[in-house]
C-alpha cells in the first residue's frame, strides 16, 4: 500500500478540461496523470495503479463502461476508486455506471472545487490510510 502523495489518473479527451483539473488537483497536493483516451488510460493503469481514477464516460478508443468492466474484472483494480464524469442528460450512463461499480459521478459542466471535494470524500471512504491530516 502506497503512503504519501496520492496519485490520481484523469481519463479525459477534452484537453482543456483535463488541464484545468490537473492544475487544480496538483494545487491540492496530488500527483496527477492524464490519459487522453480509453486505451491509454488502461495502459497507464497497468503501469501504475492510481489511488483514484477520474473517468470521462465518453472517451475515444474505449468507453468508460468498457474500462470499468475491465478494471472490475482484474484483481489489481477491482476496488480502485472511480469517479465518473458524464454530460448532462446522460442519465442512462449514470445508472449503468453504478451497475458496473463507479464510486461517484459528477455531471459536466462541473466546478473543479466540487470535483475535488468528491475526490477527498471518495479517498476518505476507500483509502482511509490516505486520509488527510
Ligand atoms: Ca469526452
Amino acid at each position: 500500500m502506497t503512503l504519501g502523495t496520492p496519485y490520481i489518473l484523469i481519463a479525459e479527451d477534452e484537453r482543456g478540461q483535463a488541464e484545468i483539473l490537473k492544475y487544480n488537483l496538483e494545487e491540492e497536493g496530488f500527483r496527477v496523470g492524464v490519459a487522453p483516451d480509453g486505451q491509454q488510460a488502461l495502459d497507464m493503469i497497468e503501469d501504475a495503479v492510481p489511488d483514484l481514477l477520474i473517468l470521462d464516460w465518453m472517451l475515444p478508443e474505449k468507453s468508460g463502461i468498457k474500462i470499468m468492466k475491465k478494471l472490475r474484472a482484474s484483481a489489481d483494480t477491482k476496488s480502485l476508486p472511480v469517479i465518473m464524469l458524464t454530460a448532462r442528460g446522460e442519465e442512462d450512463d449514470r445508472l449503468r455506471g453504478f451497475e458496473v461499480g463507479v464510486d461517484d459521478y459528477v455531471v459536466k459542466p462541473y466546478l473543479p472545487s466540487e470535483l475535488i471535494a468528491r475526490v477527498h470524500a471518495v479517498l476518505r471512504r476507500s483509502r482511509p490510510e490516505l486520509a488527510e491530516e
